[in-house]
């Protein structure tokens, strides 16, 4: 079993209420092999919301904020945890995050200053996943190659 961003499989969860449906990706939704999920939805945050990017802070630690600055970082940690929960309850074997999302994002996330420059580094749930050791990809990886 995988977990997968909800917003990949069409569901209207994404920060301006749409999604980014990817239909290679909902093939494994379809099979029985895979979960939805929305970690910042989990967190609760609405939809739709601002959007929120991560910054360091001033001890080396990260934070989430939304564009007008405002700590998100307790809503996002909360749904790291409950997506976490979720794979560990199915068993896991991975998760197909979306890409650059500061939430889901795997590799490179936006720096922070909204000015859509990316950085190394994953999103807080992708994190969680990885230091759990749960496998994450993105949906700019080969599907075939994650089955
Ligand atoms: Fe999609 Fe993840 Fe953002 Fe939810 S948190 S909208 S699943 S990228």
């Amino acid at each position: 079993m995988y977990i997968i961003s909800a917003c990949l499989a069409g569901v209207n969860c994404r920060y301006d209420g749409g999604n980014n449906f990817e239909p290679h990706i909902v093939k494994l939704l379809n099979e029985g092999k895979a979960i939805l999920v929305c970690p910042e939805q989990l967190g609760g945050m609405t939809t739709p919301r601002l959007p929120c990017e991560i910054v360091g802070d001033n001890y080396g630690s990260k934070k989430v904020v939304n564009i007008e600055g405002k700590d998100f970082t307790k809503e996002f940690l909360k749904g790291a945890e409950e997506t976490l929960k979720i794979a560990k309850l199915i068993g896991a074997k991975g998760a197909i995050l979306k890409a650059r999302s500061p939430s889901c994002g795997k590799g490179q996330v936006y720096d922070g200053t909204f000015k859509k420059r990316l950085v190394k580094g994953n999103g807080i749930t992708a994190d969680l996943l990885e230091k759990n050791c749960i496998k994450v990809y993105t949906e700019e990886d080969n599907i075939d190659d994650i089955k």
